[in-house]
């Protein structure tokens, strides 16, 4: 086939862009990607090589750097899985992550005039990284099992073009044309032999596969003996070195490992940019036998939330053998960002994934992996409060998920859950730090959900809380309405939603005092109340009055055990059916409105305006949590009208 160009998906352009115009200054790690890439493709020749023996390739796998300072190039080759022609249309010059244009959209916004790639690391640019040092690359590349190779060659402009290639054995071969070395622009000389050595072994010393080089060496003629002669030649000889050591890191003894060679590790197998929030190790011992080193990014992929996030799981090893990458039955859904490797050593070898999901050896790690994740992150929380807050910040709704299921773990989870509280404007707080501080007559924990801090701080419900100075925890993210949607206890207290359920704030006294009250004004507003509910009966499935409100006219509340709003919101756009919940509509009988209101039903209870006015009350209440009015066009005229009469 003749040589065919094609544009670049309109992503890849726009990475691509990023790329080669950002000021980043850590350009060497262009390297680590290939070399990654590479490892990878060997991984995965291997593990079919498993189940189909001719996948295999026929020498041992290897990562061969060639460097020509001649022609200044760098090549690296590898003997892994190659990739077909539709293979590299598909995955050098697209992106197929879903999300990926919104989230370029957001990083161009960010960061206008010097984008950054550490944040854009995370997307699988590893490749495209090469155009950061080379203003041609050519790819040539072969798939195991299979007779033809493709040549693939950009100059990372616009476009790319294929043509056939020759290649004898199944791998990959990149070669860089390299830009000229500019050190102020951290562009280094990349044919020299001592800077290719350095950047493998600070980046990929722990590459499971030998990363070779050829390289040169002058000696000193020797006699027989081995013995430098005097005056003799200088003799230039050529050898290939292994450049890394390739010692599995998470076999090393902690101590032995540096917190950077920790970090370049988990650069290597996340593909991630940045370096990790934190690192745990973990030997299991007695029925099954492995030992584990995680990770925690620093940052949450900017994909965690669509349903098919791509890359979740962990690597899985078998006595140092590469099993398989992204593993997910290695760790629950919920804790779905946490990178790293499992070495086991007796997993029986069902490769198949519905057999691993079903494998008891590796259930039994999970919850092993499991527990030791969420043990490492309370201690966090104890030791490091700031850094748990980042990490919070950036993970606390996935882990949150957690909660939504009945499990052993809940209790373990709910430690680590920290909220926006009444108690402190800017300060996130635990349950514990609430609890403490709870009054000594208070029974439960209070919480109100709604779609932001600032909405839920104005919802009128909070009212009697603030007044009477009961802390109120603030929980805005949308998982939360999940799994308070069910009754939650802490430390044997419950957690109560004060938009639900009748409110009985204070000691055996207050509570006896509001009641009395309450009965008395009842009676004073029976008529009253009975009439509005007559006007909203559609809507409402009780009017009755409120001890929630203080300086607020009305608010909606939901029956204990109801959905609440938001919740049922979320249901319906699942595409549940779910029959719409009516709510009540609390009235605050000590508020001016009421009373007038009162005064006028009194004086005549055929009186019109009572019913524009349940409408206005209702409508108000709608508006105060923050939720959209059904008819807003008459709402807005009701509200004109009365501004007319009062003017
Ligand atoms: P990432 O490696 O982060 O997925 P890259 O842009 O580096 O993203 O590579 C995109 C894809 O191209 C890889 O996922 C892999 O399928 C393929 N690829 C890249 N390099 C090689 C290689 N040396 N051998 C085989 N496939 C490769």
């Amino acid at each position: 086939m003749s040589s065919n160009t094609f544009e670049f998906q309109a992503e890849v352009r726009q990475l691509l862009d990023l790329m080669v115009h950002s000021l980043y200054s850590h350009k060497d790690v262009f390297l680590r990607e290939l070399i990654s890439n590479a490892s990878d493709a060997i991984d995965k020749r291997r593990f079919e090589g498993l189940t189909d023996a001719s996948m295999a390739a026929a020498g041992d796998p290897e990562i061969v750097l060639e460097r020509d300072p001649e022609a200044r190039t760098l090549t690296i080759r590898d003997n892994g899985i190659g990739m077909s022609r539709d293979e590299v249309m598909e995955n050098i010059g697209t992106i197929a992550r879903s999300g990926t244009q919104e989230f370029l959209a957001r990083a161009r916004e960010l960061k206008q005039d010097n984008p950054d790639p550490e944040l854009i690391g995370q997307f699988g640019v590893g490749f495209y990284s090469a155009f950061m040092v080379a203003d041609r690359v050519d790819l040539e590349t072969r798939r195991a099992g299979e007779e033809t190779a493709t040549r693939w060659i950009s100059t990372g402009d616009g476009s790319y073009t294929l043509s056939d290639a020759e290649r004898d054995d199944a791998g990959t071969t990149i070669t860089l044309h390299l830009r000229a070395a500019d050190e102020e622009d951290g562009l280094q000389d990349y044919t020299e032999e001592w800077v290719v050595r350095e950047i493998v072994k600070k980046f990929s010393d722990f590459v499971a596969y030998p990363i070779r080089m050829k390289v040169e060496r002058t000696e000193q003629e020797k006699d027989a003996d081995g013995n430098i002669v005097e005056g003799g030649a200088e003799i230039q000889r050529e050898q290939v070195d292994t450049l890394n050591s390739m010692k599995a890191i998470w076999r090393r003894p902690k101590d032995d490992v540096s917190e950077e060679e920790y970090s370049e590790f988990y650069k290597h197998i996340c593909h991630d940019w940045s370096d990790p929030l934190l690192h745990l190790t973990s030997k299991m011992e007695g029925a099954f036998e492995a030992s584990a080193l995680l990770f925690v990014p620093s940052t949450s992929p900017f994909d965690l939330h669509h349903p098919e996030m791509s890359r979740k799981g962990l690597q899985l090893y078998v006595k140092r053998v590469f099993i398989m990458d992204e593993c997910r039955d290695l760790m629950p859904d919920y804790l779905r960002f946490i990178r790293g490797v499992i070495d086991a050593e007796d997993v029986s070898l069902n490769i198949s994934r519905e057999m691993l999901q079903k494998d008891r050896q590796i259930q039994a790690i999970q919850k092993h992996l499991t527990k030791k994740v969420l043990d490492t992150l309370v201690d966090l929380h104890k030791d490091d409060p700031e850094k748990y807050r980042t990490f919070w910040g950036e993970f606390g709704p996935v882990l949150k998920e957690g909660l939504m299921a009945f499990g052993d773990r809940q209790e373990r989870i709910l430690d680590l859950v920290l909220a926006a509280s009444t108690n402190d404007e800017k300060e996130l707080t635990s349950l514990d730090q609430y609890i403490e501080r709870m009054k000594e007559d208070q029974d439960a924990v209070y919480y109100m959900t709604g779609t932001s801090r600032e909405a839920v701080l104005q919802s009128p419900h909070i009212e009697a809380f603030r007044e009477k100075g009961y802390e109120v925890l603030l929980l805005t993210d949308r998982v939360d309405e999940v799994w308070l949607g069910r009754p939650q206890e802490y430390k044997e207290k419950k957690l109560q939603s004060i938009g639900h359920g009748e409110v009985d704030l204070g000691s055996d006294e207050e509570k006896e005092e509001t009641k009395k009250e309450l009965e008395e004004k009842k009676t004073e507003f029976t008529t009253l109340l009975e009439k509005l509910q007559s006007v909203l009966d559609e809507r409402v499935k009780e009017v009755r009055l409120s001890t929630r409100l203080t300086s607020s006219a009305a608010c909606l509340v939901g029956d204990t055990g109801d959905l609440s709003p938001q919740l049922e919101a979320m249901m319906r756009e699942s595409g549940q059916k779910i029959p719409s919940m009516k709510r009540i509509l609390e009235l605050n009988p000590d508020h001016a409105v009421l009373a007038k209101l009162r005064g006028r039903f009194d004086e005549n209870p055929e009186d019109e305006s009572i019913t524009e006015f349940a409408e206005l009350l209702y409508g108000q209440a709608v508006l105060a949590e923050g939720a959209e009015l059904e008819d807003p066009a008459g709402f807005s005229k009701r509200v004109a009208d009365l501004m007319t009469k009062a003017i």
